[in-house]
């Protein structure tokens, strides 16, 4: 017997893990509670108030739990469910309820819908999606004063979870160790569940058909690749999926097991290995993955798919807690300043039509043309640069004096912090990406004016072979153009070296990841590569290969 998801919450991550055959619970269809009865006011508001602080404590450890275990911007789930839990209006809403004569309980349901329709009215994104937030909380508390409890895990066997849906919190309880995936009836694929599905690393699927809660202890498969959920598997299907499980393991545990080595060639030659970035939850992977630092963050992902643009402060928050959390590792942060053109939509910006945008106003030619912008994120990442090593690098660069303009406005920017007495790291460096053939060919003078390089193979690629990246007829070109754009790397790589000590080139590029490259990439110069994170172990054990 098996069910189609409509929607794989998450799919192709963690697919391995989802091979299990487990019990099949139904979180939904809680045991009804008796109605609770209303006692007298002083003992219903002492009990609120103590479910309160319980509630927040609770709130707080689950944050903590889930910082460590699904990183940033998952966790922040739970800093505003703390404040909610906080929130005046809410506790004096309920209040107000007891003094009426409700229950507890009754009062917190009744305020937590209330607030959450007033939420849900507001036409703003951000605060509309608070309705959910304030359902969960209001949901908790309600559980705690009725003595309900949450799910747990109970005997040997690894659970496949079957629920209507599963809260934030509710999600971030889960043991991923225990837990072999999750399947829910409602949700949504961008919901904060669903964003903890991915960081935790469980496979999920939403919006599936109903079972009957007699298959409650079934086995069962589920397969986030095909969306779907095999309940009574045949024994064939059972082994050929054990057996993958198996294989999937074994693969993971032996590349885990290279996360600590360094990446250095058999003669000893030592490889930068970093990672590349779009996002905090994948600084997180990366992190785990062993990687020695972050080679790109493309920041254009704070910026894209909103309708106003990130704040300075909002930018630095993200910028910091990628710092911090390679505070410890040797590599730096490399933020790469907005790389975005007239091929993507920045409603904020009101940029307009460009007939070539990948030969308009993209990357650096962009920022210098939008000053304010491009100040404001060189003073975010030179704040967060205070709180780790972190690094700027400026992409689409043609020309030295691109350069020049981008050090006149950080030297501004500089001067201004030292004015407001606002920490940052003082040798900082600004390095570019080689990306334009431009760029490879002038690499001895560009070297002089900055501190790295790092080769965008993807856009150096295209820009030799005047190739569209995106233009599936024209790969071939990618296939056959290799060795154009490996002598171009080979003047970077002359040319950033000749420039000074210490100064280094990466390549940050797909081609880094291609381990059949490897060896060539280092023989021309590379002292760097960045990588995305699932590729870091592969690649560092080709480098362990080379003599
Ligand atoms: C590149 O061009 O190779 C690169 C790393 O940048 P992006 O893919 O973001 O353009
Ligand atoms: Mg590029």
């Amino acid at each position: 017997m098996s069910s189609s998801a409509k929607h794989a919450l998450y799919r192709g991550i963690g697919i391995g893990e989802s091979a299990v055959y487990g019990k099949l619970r139904f979180l939904g269809s809680k045991k009804s509670t008796p109605a609770p009865q209303f006692r007298d006011r002083q003992t219903e508001e002492r009990d609120f108030r103590d479910t309160l602080d319980r509630a927040r404590a609770e709130t707080e450890a689950l944050r903590k739990r889930t910082l460590a275990s699904a990183g940033a911007e998952a966790a922040a789930i739970f800093e505003i469910h703390e404040m909610l839990l906080s929130d005046p209006d809410f506790i004096d809403l309920v209040i107000s309820g007891i003094s009426k004569g409700l229950p507890a309980a009754v009062a917190v349901s009744e305020a937590g819908e209330s607030l959450a329709a007033m939420f849900e009215s507001i036409d703003d994104e951000y605060l509309s999606a608070r309705a959910a937030d304030m359902r969960d909380i209001a949901s908790r508390v309600r559980a705690i004063l009725l003595g309900e409890s949450d799910y747990s895990e109970s005997g040997d066997s690894s659970d496949i979870i079957v629920a209507r849906d599963l809260t934030p919190a509710e999600t971030a309880k889960l043991d991923p160790d225990r837990v072999a995936g999750f399947v829910t009836f409602a949700g949504s694929v961008n919901s904060h569940t669903a964003i903890l599905a991915r960081a935790m690393d469980i496979p999920a699927l939403i919006r599936a058909e109903e079972f009957s809660s007699d298959l409650n202890g079934a086995p069962a498969i589920l397969d986030a690749r095909t969306s779907t959920l095999s309940v009574f598997p045949t024994p064939e299907e059972m082994s050929d999926f054990a057996d993958e499980l198996r294989r999937r393991d074994a693969e993971k545990s032996r590349l885990r097991t290279l996360a600590s080595l360094p990446a250095v060639t058999k003669s000893g030659k030592k490889i930068a290995l970093y990672a590349n970035i779009g996002s905090l939850p994948e600084a997180e992977a990366a992190y785990k993955s062993g990687a020695e630092g972050i080679g790109l963050f493309r920041s254009e992902f704070l910026f894209i798919g909103r309708e106003d643009l990130p704040s300075e402060e909002e930018q630095f928050r993200a910028y910091r807690e990628a710092a911090r959390l390679f505070a410890d590792r040797p590599g730096p942060v490399v933020i790469r300043t907005l790389d975005i053109g007239a091929d993507k939509v920045l409603p904020a910006l009101h940029l307009g039509i460009e007939d070539n945008p990948a030969l308009g106003s993209r990357g650096i030619r962009l920022c210098l043309a939008h000053p304010e912008l491009f100040r404001a994120q060189l003073r975010a990442i030179l704040r967060a640069s205070a709180f780790g090593k972190t690094a700027i690098m400026l992409p689409m660069i043609s020309t030295a004096s691109e350069i020049a303009a981008t050090r006149k406005l950080l030297s501004e920017e500089k001067n201004r912090l030292r004015f407001e007495e606002v920490a940052f790291d003082e040798s900082i460096e600004l390095g570019i990406m080689i990306e334009t053939p431009a760029a490879a060919i002038m690499a001895r003078e560009l070297g002089r004016e900055c501190d790295f390089f790092s080769v965008g193979t993807n856009d150096l690629f295209q820009y030799t072979l005047a190739a569209d990246r995106q233009n599936q007829s024209l790969s071939y070109l990618y296939t056959e153009g290799g060795e154009a754009v490996m002598r171009l790397i080979r003047m970077a790589a002359d040319g950033i070296h000749a420039s000074g000590d210490g100064k280094w080139l990466g390549i940050c590029g797909e081609m880094a990841a291609d381990t059949a490259l490897t060896e060539q990439l280092i023989s021309l110069g590379a002292d760097e590569l960045s990588v995305s994170p699932p590729y870091i172990a592969r690649v560092k054990e080709r480098i362990r290969e080379i003599d």
